[in-house]
Formats: C-alpha cells, sequence, structure tokens
C-alpha cells in the first residue's frame, strides 16, 4: 500500500502545477455565497472535460460530479466549498483578490482545486469499482449552502454511503493531518432577541417601560445557562456579542436588541441552550414589563465524525504520510462547519489539513493576510485520491 501511495502522490505532484493555476486563477476572482457563478461554472466544465457526469445549480450554484465505474454498488461523496468572505484582501500578491471587500481568507479556493486535483487524477488514472460523488457546494460561510443541496435532494439523487470533507489547517505542518473520532466542532445558533418596551422621557421613566434594563437583565441571566444548566463536562458558550439601544442620555428608547452566538458539542446540550435562551429572554423581559422577540436561527450542527468514517480516514492518512504525521486531536473546536448537516444525513468525517506554520500558511483564517498553501494541495488531493480507492476498491 505505501509503495502504491508513494508512486500516486508522485503522479499527482506531475500535474499539480495546473490544480496551482486554478487556485489562483480562484483567489483572484472570489465570489461569495451563493453567487459562485464562475467558480461554479469552471469547476463543471473540467469536470465535463474529464468524463464526469455533471449536474449544475444543485442548491443555487452548488455542482455535483458523478463517475461510475464497475458493478459495486458501492459508493462514495468527496465534498468541497467554493465561497469566500467579504474581507478586503491586504497580501499584495500577485494573484490577490480582483474584487473589492471580497477575500478567499478560508482556503476555500485551495479546497476547490485540491477536489479538482483529485477529480483529474482519478478520471485519468484511478481504477475503482463504485460510484464517486464530487460535491462542490456553494456558501460554506454561515449562509446554509448544504442546507439548500440536501433540501435540492443532494443524499437521495446523489446516494453516498460515506461522505468525506477537508479544511486547511494554518499552524499544522504541511504534510500533516489531524482529526478526531465523535464530535470535531460545535453546533453554531445565531439569535436575535429584539427587546420591546414603551419609550419615554429620560426624567420620568415611571411614564414609559425600559427595554434597556429588560435587557441588560437578559445579559446577566443568560450567562448562568452554561454555569447552571449545562453538564460541567460538556463544553458550551452562550456570547452575546451585540447589544444596541437608544440615541440620547435623556430618552428611553422603545427597543433594545441584543445579538447572540450559541455554541454546543452535543445536540442534546445544544437543545437545553435553545430552550434556555428562549425561557430566559421571553420571562425576564414579561418581569419588567416588556416584550422579548427571538429570532432563532441555526448556522450549524455538531459535527459528528462517524467511527468507521473515521477509522477509515485514519488508515489512509497513516498510509500516505505515516503514523507521526497524523495528530489525534484531544479536544473538539468551538469553531462550526456548514459540513455538518451533511454528517447528520450521512456517516461522515472531517480532516484538518496542514497549511503550514510561521510566515509558510501559518496566517489565521478570516484574516485579511491569509493565503492557502499551495504547497498542501497535493497532500489534500493525494487523501480523497487514496480514499475513493480503498472505500471501491472490489472486495
Ligand atoms: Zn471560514
Ligand atoms: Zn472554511
Amino acid at each position: 500500500m505505501t509503495q502504491d501511495l508513494t508512486q500516486l502522490v508522485a503522479e499527482i505532484r506531475e500535474s499539480e502545477a495546473q490544480f496551482i493555476a486554478i487556485r489562483r486563477d480562484i483567489h483572484a476572482h472570489p465570489e461569495l455565497g451563493f453567487t459562485e457563478t464562475r467558480t461554479a461554472a469552471l469547476v463543471a466544465s473540467r469536470l465535463k472535460e474529464w468524463g464526469y457526469d455533471v449536474t449544475e445549480g444543485v442548491g443555487g450554484t452548488g455542482v455535483v460530479g458523478q463517475l461510475k465505474r464497475g458493478t459495486s454498488s458501492r459508493t462514495i461523496g468527496l465534498r468541497a466549498d467554493m465561497d469566500a468572505l467579504p474581507i478586503q484582501e491586504t497580501t499584495g500578491l500577485p494573484y490577490a483578490s480582483t474584487v473589492e471587500q471580497t477575500m478567499h481568507a478560508c482556503g476555500h479556493d485551495g479546497h476547490t482545486a485540491i477536489l479538482l486535483a483529485a477529480a483529474y487524477q482519478i478520471a485519468t488514472r484511478g481504477e475503482f469499482d463504485g460510484t464517486l460523488n464530487l460535491i462542490f457546494q456553494p456558501a460554506e460561510e454561515g449562509l446554509g449552502g448544504a442546507t439548500r443541496m440536501i433540501e435540492d435532494g443532494l443524499f437521495t439523487r446523489f446516494p453516498c454511503d460515506q461522505v468525506f470533507a477537508l479544511h486547511n489547517a494554518p499552524g499544522l505542518p504541511v504534510g500533516y493531518f489531524a482529526l478526531r473520532h465523535g464530535c470535531s466542532m460545535a453546533s453554531s445558533d445565531t439569535v436575535t432577541i429584539t427587546v420591546t418596551g414603551k419609550g419615554a422621557h429620560g426624567a420620568m421613566p415611571q411614564q414609559g417601560c425600559d427595554p434597556v434594563v429588560a435587557a441588560a437583565s437578559i445579559v446577566m441571566a443568560l450567562q448562568t445557562i452554561v454555569a447552571r444548566n449545562v453538564d460541567p463536562a460538556n463544553a458550551a458558550v452562550v456570547t452575546v456579542g451585540a447589544i444596541n439601544a437608544g440615541t440620547a442620555a435623556n430618552v428611553i428608547p422603545e427597543t433594545a436588541t441584543l445579538k447572540l452566538s450559541v455554541r454546543a458539542l452535543n445536540f442534546e446540550t445544544r437543545d437545553t441552550l435553545e430552550s434556555r435562551i428562549r425561557s430566559i429572554a421571553q420571562l425576564q423581559a414579561q418581569s419588567y414589563g416588556a416584550r422579548a422577540d427571538i429570532d432563532y436561527r441555526q448556522i450549524s450542527r455538531p459535527l459528528i465524525n462517524d467511527r468507521n468514517a473515521t477509522d477509515l480516514s485514519i488508515s489512509v492518512i497513516e498510509a500516505l504520510v505515516g503514523p507521526q504525521r497524523l495528530m489525534m486531536m484531544p479536544d473538539a473546536v468551538m469553531g462550526s462547519e456548514d459540513f455538518s448537516w451533511m454528517t447528520e444525513k450521512v456517516p461522515g468525517c472531517y480532516v484538518m489539513l496542514g497549511n503550514g506554520v510561521e510566515s509558510q500558511g501559518g496566517c489565521a483564517v478570516h484574516n485579511p493576510a491569509y493565503d492557502f498553501n499551495d504547497a498542501a494541495l497535493s497532500w489534500g488531493a493525494a487523501y480523497f485520491v487514496a480514499l475513493t480507492q480503498r472505500y471501491l476498491t472490489a472486495a
């Protein structure tokens, strides 16, 4: 196996120049969630060239490329994300973003190029028995691209036994991978609470109902949820990141607004947080004679790595780079990932791919100075190819 994979990495490296060029082209032309038309067209045209059955417009700007070989009913899904972020790039690179306030600051340009490089290798030189589904999803950055694809029949039109994805990880050396069994990333919910009272002159509070006081009380009471309602062995976060009310010192406003970010590492805790936040906001507001309207949005689910899919990933990574370059993550990350909606439907595994350290790929994602490290591209592609060949090998 190791001998085969050395050959595989060498073959992928031979053709990596064209995929680095594609990555930089996508980087120069970033597109925000659900507007990835140029990127999707580029992906679709390459996949067609290499013989994939291509379906465009899945869940908006999503693309699925399918390749069937042999007679096996086994089927695997590999997913990449294509969207950029509303950030003004400061890298000064020759292929820097040509679009104002739009930038591939999370490396999704790299993920798209990695999956294309894998697609090319599998189509031109891969031997397998079964069905390969390449899922290029839009709008990973909090806009619900995975959900849109699922609602558009992703897994009924393109059934997958297992689904896999990766994300570049600044701070992890190139050629290294990291993952963990079970929950890998937190659920993420965004909540807007609008507290409505009654405006009045600041000198005559008895004539109004002050939403600022009610909102302040809600903020304090929310802090008891993690402390008093969540099992101390589970991590959870309730952050009030924004509080807005009023315009002048001597005016009691009509409304006050709170914006929350809520995180949990399992479904039960996530549900507890939602129900406690709703109760506290409504009942606290009511106790002051005010009203709370709650807009509660689930951005992502807890990302759960399935045991079998994770074991498969571990075995493939160990064969590819050796066990010393596979880091088993001791804890889940409180960040979130849209891929979690897919792993809730289909068993899957999400791995971190080394993007490099310090000046070679170490800049954090979502930073205006970030760039995907092209040296990581072939490692990501080799992982996807090896995974496909391992899973879709005739028994
Ligand atoms: Zn991101
Ligand atoms: Zn990302």
